[in-house]
């Protein structure tokens, strides 16, 4: 089977150093199989979204030389697709509208299926929730953090279609790499707990399709232990340190490295660390900080 990985930003910033690692890794993966590396912009919530980023996220990608196959995908445009889905799982019954507010929910988790019936006040702005089947423990052997064994009914029922109205990340994933013939999911570490409610979705959605391959990234975080993110404002990378960038971010996923990488260019340090890719390599652990990249791991 053709080897399918994506890169999935959410464009609320530029790149920062964190989402560079994910951004090679994948990258890396896919092309050490000869596989098709995409690109999707997952801009489903404007309100969060910074003007602009989009492209300046294509741009440094393609300053790194981080090229992707095909047309990249903007999850705002594909709001027909997510709606379809939403009515299969209507018609399955396993979606349903939700009238609980955060307040409601405060401190309760998993979702304690208050409206899994009905919406407790029907006159309120709803929110669609998928109604996730209680009896499934999601496993999979994931390629950086091993085997996972999760109980879906610890996670309970997930927001699918928000109550503004917006389309809700774990739906438009699940069918975006569906539809795009996803084979391979290489992501950071904080998504480990979706991936559970995203093959359950699968599983609705399309019951006859093979289960997607996840690998899930330490994520790199700063010196007080946050993750580097648009939120806490992590420095946008400089494109003109590209090899630098790429040797730093090689070095956090533990791979081997050219002695003389100041030598090289962007293109041939990627030609090179294609070749030496080893998944199994990357640290199998949550956490790595930034300032530690360079002092701990090995070099070749
Ligand atoms: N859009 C998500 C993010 O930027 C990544 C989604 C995914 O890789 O599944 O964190």
């Amino acid at each position: 089977m053709q080897y399918v990985g994506r890169f999935a930003p959410t464009p609320s910033g530029p790149l920062h150093f964190g989402s560079l690692v994910t951004a090679l890794a994948s990258w890396l993966d896919a092309r050490s199989h000869q596989g098709q590396w995409l690109v999707r912009m997952e801009d489903l919530d404007p309100p969060r979204e910074m003007p602009g980023a989009s492209d300046r996220i294509l741009q440094t990608l393609e300053d790194l030389g981080l090229t992707w196959d095909g047309p990249v995908v903007y999850q705002s445009q594909r709001s027909e697709a997510y709606s379809a889905a939403l009515e299969t799982l209507q018609n399955q019954g396993q979606a349903f509208p939700c009238s609980c507010t955060r307040k409601e929910l405060a401190g309760l988790t998993p979702y304690p299926g208050y409206c899994r019936q009905a919406p407790r006040h029907p006159e309120r702005p709803l929110a669609w929730r998928f109604a996730v089947n209680p009896e499934l423990t999601a496993e999979w052997l994931d390629g950086v953090q091993g085997l996972q064994s999760w109980p879906l009914s610890q996670l309970g029922d997930v927001v699918i279609k928000r109550k503004d109205g917006f389309w809700a990340y774990q739906l438009a994933v699940t069918v975006d790499d569906l539809e795009q013939g996803v084979t391979q999911v290489v992501r950071g570490i904080d998504l480990l707990d979706s991936t559970p409610w995203q093959i359950n979705l699968l599983n609705c959605l399309q019951p006859d399709t093979r289960p997607f391959h996840y690998s899930h990234l330490p994520v790199i975080v700063n010196a007080s232990g946050q993750k580097l993110s648009k939120q806490n404002l992590a420095p946008a990378i400089e494109t003109r340190n590209a090899s630098e960038l790429l040797y730093r971010a090689l070095l956090a996923l533990n791979q081997p490295v050219l002695k003389d990488w100041r030598k090289e260019n962007p293109h041939d340090l990627l030609n090179w660390a294609v070749s030496h890719w080893q998944l199994n390599r990357v640290p199998r652990v949550a956490h790595l900080k930034e300032e530690s990249i360079q002092a701990c791991t090995s070099t070749d």
